[in-house]
């Protein structure tokens, strides 16, 4: 049907109905059924009927819907906030909630100022990003977001205070013979470049995410890498802020993504999975560090929204958190993470134009390439991602396209990050679908 739905993300687009979900598929008014191999956008970790959550949220809504939180805390965002840290990497000792990803990030950006105002750095005032990031849609998350597509148009609006180094994205910029060590250690030192440019004690934080999502499918960084960028930060007193907005929430096999890179950051930015879609809902995670000073100083963090610590999202979430932290739900994760990589690899490793799979649990991206050997990238006019993901939807297929930016830059990706509780046969017939779904847009 012709959307008439304000601002649709694709305005041109005769877009289907959703009208109904059924564990890993969604519904649409004519009874067709979509396989989502992508979680909408790495969202849906429970799939789209999770009675448990769902009983969650109508508890809630009947008994409390929403209490200020100038005025009131509540029973599930208590619980919530408190199940978080206790499974949070050693530290993280505060929960911010917000309504997604883009105001946590906000947040975890005013935050870092305001945490160097606490402490007498006033000095303090330079965020340092990567290229190819997306960290939010809002000013100050676009500002610190690397995707030079997305920002420029708004260019007139991007803050001054946040700086960009090369994100950590081995397949295009490890050079030839170059170790992973040897890889790590030259983008740490890009980074002490950029800091010492700055001024040591003008720059307050550093942001990235751990695994790459919205920009180049998912990315991860090669061993050892966020070591070192940690012990960059900790040299010149640099906040640590990781935005696992996409790839946290149990997506890449472990709660959090950073626990695979053995480090502790100061700040933590959750969201997607931490609602699964049932509610909109985001948190920002924050160290006790953080916490006291603010709480030493002005007492207060100078920042909020209305729906801060809404209790009918809080208690979605907490529904969601205690599946996704039950005994068995990360290990299939892991072990069906694992089967989609290698059906992955068996079934497009020799294809031409498929340059890169790569990923971590149930967060695989691929990047398309005219030609292998050279890794250039479709003209974006042919716009082949896009073209994919038409072709998977007439197939009952949802994975998502990310394609090439204005300059070329990046060329074309696909997202899977399908629900947690696929199984073999889901496996199979996403495999199968996007073998043929990729024929079909290469062909066109
Ligand atoms: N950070 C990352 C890493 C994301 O992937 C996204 C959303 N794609 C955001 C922030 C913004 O989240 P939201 O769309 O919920 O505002």
């Amino acid at each position: 049907m012709k959307s008439r739905y304000v601002f649709p993300r694709h305005t041109k687009a005769d877009l289907p109905i959703a009208v109904g979900g059924d564990g890993c598929y969604l519904i649409d008014a004519e009874g067709k059924r979509y396989l989502d191999a992508c979680g909408g956008a790495a969202v849906s970790c429970l799939g789209h009927s999770d009675p448990d959550v769902v009983a969650a949220i109508q508890k809630q809504v009947g008994e409390m819907a929403y209490a200020h939180t100038a005025f009131f805390t509540s029973g599930p965002t208590e619980a919530l906030a408190e199940k978080l840290v206790s499974l949070a990497p050693e530290g993280i000792e505060r929960i911010y909630f917000v309504s997604g990803g883009s105001e946590a990030m906000e947040a975890a950006i005013k935050l870092a100022r305001q945490y160097f105002l606490e402490i007498g750095e006033p000095e303090r005032k330079h965020v340092i990003a990567r290229w190819q990031s997306y960290h939010g849609n809002t000013i100050g998350a676009l500002s610190a977001g690397g995707n030079r597509w997305r920002r420029e148009q708004f260019s007139p609006f991007m803050v001054e205070a946040m700086h960009h180094v090369s994100p950590c994205r081995a397949w295009r910029d490890k050079h030839e013979g170059e170790s992973d060590e040897a890889y790590g250690d030259r983008l740490a030192a890009e980074l002490e470049v950029k800091i010492l440019e700055l001024g040591p004690e003008t720059v307050a934080a550093f942001l990235a995410e751990p695994v790459v999502g919205a920009t180049m499918g998912a990315v991860p960084p090669v061993a050892g890498y966020f070591k070192k960028i940690k012990n960059m930060c900790d040299r010149y007193g640099i906040l640590l802020v990781l935005d696992e907005v996409m790839c946290g929430m149990g997506r890449t096999g472990t709660l959090f993504a950073c626990e695979q890179d053995d480090v502790v950051p100061d700040m933590i930015a959750i969201a997607k999975g931490l609602g699964a879609g049932y509610q909109p809902i985001g948190a920002l995670m924050v160290s006790g560090k953080i916490y006291d000073a603010i709480e030493a100083g002005t007492g207060f963090f100078q920042h909020g929204h209305t729906y801060l610590g809404h209790s009918v999202a809080t208690a979605g979430a907490l529904a969601v958190l205690d599946k996704i932290s039950s005994p068995g739900m990360l290990a299939n994760v892991r072990k069906m993470g694992a089967l989609l990589m290698d059906r992955l690899q068996h079934t497009f490793g020799q294809h031409p134009n498929v340059g890169d799979i790569r990923g971590r649990g149930l967060f695989i991206g691929m990047e398309f390439v005219a030609d292998c050997a050279s890794k250039s990238a479709f003209a974006p006019e042919k716009k082949l991602a896009a073209k994919l993901k038409a072709a998977g939807m007439v197939n009952g297929l949802m994975c998502y396209p990310m394609s090439g930016t204005v300059d070329g830059e990046h060329g074309d990706h696909l997202l899977l990050a399908p629900p947690f509780i696929i199984d073999e046969t889901h496996v199979e017939e996403i495999v199968s679908k996007l073998e043929k779904s990729l024929a079909t847009a290469l062909a066109q």
